[in-house]
């Protein structure tokens, strides 16, 4: 039998968005409840050191996630370990059905489902994924203990990506394809003075190669966006990190998106084109994606659906008065 709840305010999505949209619909007393999704905690569940959280002068990603989680629930946030695989949003309540058959009807919906790595699009980066090539240091990078590794990108992950690889590798080639990097200039400046670290400019990859059997990385083909002419980069493990893109398979053809796929909100509010549905984190922000910006995205979208439904529950009793 299908187990259907009813509930004022759904979120969706276990990031720092998520974990705040909790803090504040629990403290509205919307009696909340969350669905984390497929990785708990999202993208910081995969960083180390995070500097730029305000109030931590150094923090491990894993522990900030867990310490939000934590603080959601203790605020009164029921949070759900499951994953939403259908969202019905044309239909008031709104529906979602969750991955173990449970399914939550809902007035609100509050959407942080944030913002997954990007990848080259190579055959060979495919068939390699999981024999050397990833997109995740800091679950991979043990595996590289005294070898060689080529990390591509050009942004903070891919300069975080390539310092922390160093305590791994005995070598760590950045590939980028310009000669100016996006992250961040601390970021910048421990990169060109790490004495593992070199840096490659103006350089694409244009193939992963390696063994067949057993399957393993061993090189990458690398071109020059100049000139053309290809060079080899012997290494066992190639690290992808080259972005992100926002993760709204949920709301395909249902929300209006923008800016390569970033779901569209109101400027200044969290309000998607469909009333009761609010957008926040990575999921919408193709510009700022900040742990501390999702987060304050995260209040933001819990404060205009408290403000929603008010107004809907203000309206029932005016309709029921009359
Ligand atoms: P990003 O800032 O978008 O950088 C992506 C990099 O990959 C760029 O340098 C880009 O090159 C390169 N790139 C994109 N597509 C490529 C392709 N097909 N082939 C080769 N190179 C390609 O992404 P990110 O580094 O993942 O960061 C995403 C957001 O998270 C940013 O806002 C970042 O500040 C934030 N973040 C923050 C922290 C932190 O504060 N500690 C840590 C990680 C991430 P071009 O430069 O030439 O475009």
């Amino acid at each position: 039998m299908t187990d259907t709840r009813h509930i004022k305010v759904l979120i969706i999505g276990s990031g720092p968005a998520g974990y705040t949209a909790g803090v504040y619909a629990a403290r509205a007393m919307l009696e909340p409840v969350l669905i984390q999704g497929i990785e708990p905690g999202g993208q910081l569940t995969t960083t180390t050191e995070v500097e730029n959280w305000p109030g931590d002068t150094e923090v491990q990603g894993p522990d900030l996630m867990i310490r939000m989680e934590a603080h959601a629930r203790a605020m009164g946030c029921e949070i759900v370990g499951d994953i939403v695989t259908t969202l019905d949003l044309q239909n008031r309540p709104f529906t979602a059905t969750c991955d173990s058959g449970a399914v939550y009807t809902a007035d609100a919906i509050i959407l942080c489902t944030g913002a997954r790595a990007k990848w080259l699009g190579l055959p060979s980066e495919e068939k390699f994924k999981g024999f050397g090539v990833s997109a995740c240091a800091t679950c991979d990078g043990f595996f590289y203990r005294g070898q060689e590794i080529v990390v591509v990108g050009g942004g903070n992950t891919a300069v975080e990506e390539a310092l922390f690889l160093t305590n791994f590798a005995a070598k760590v080639t950045l590939v980028h394809r310009r000669d100016e990097l996006r992250a961040e200039k601390i970021l910048q400046n421990r990169l060109f003075n790490h004495p593992k670290i070199e840096t490659l400019w103006f350089h694409e990859v244009e193939e992963v190669y390696g063994a067949d059997n057993p399957l393993g990385v061993e090189g990458v083909r690398v071109k020059h966006t100049q000139t053309g002419a290809l060079t080899e980069i012997a290494a066992k493990g190639v690290f992808v990190a080259i972005g992100h893109a926002p993760a709204t398979e949920l709301v395909k053809d249902q929300l209006e998106t923008h800016n390569g796929g970033y779901v569209k909100v109101t400027a200044g509010t969290t309000k998607t084109e469909i009333p009761g549905v609010f957008a926040a984190g990575d999921l919408t922000d193709h510009v700022y994606r900040q742990a501390v910006t999702s987060a304050g995205m995260g209040c933001m979208a819990a404060l205009d659906a408290e403000k929603y439904i008010a107004e809907m529950e203000d309206a029932g009793a005016v309709a029921a008065a009359e």
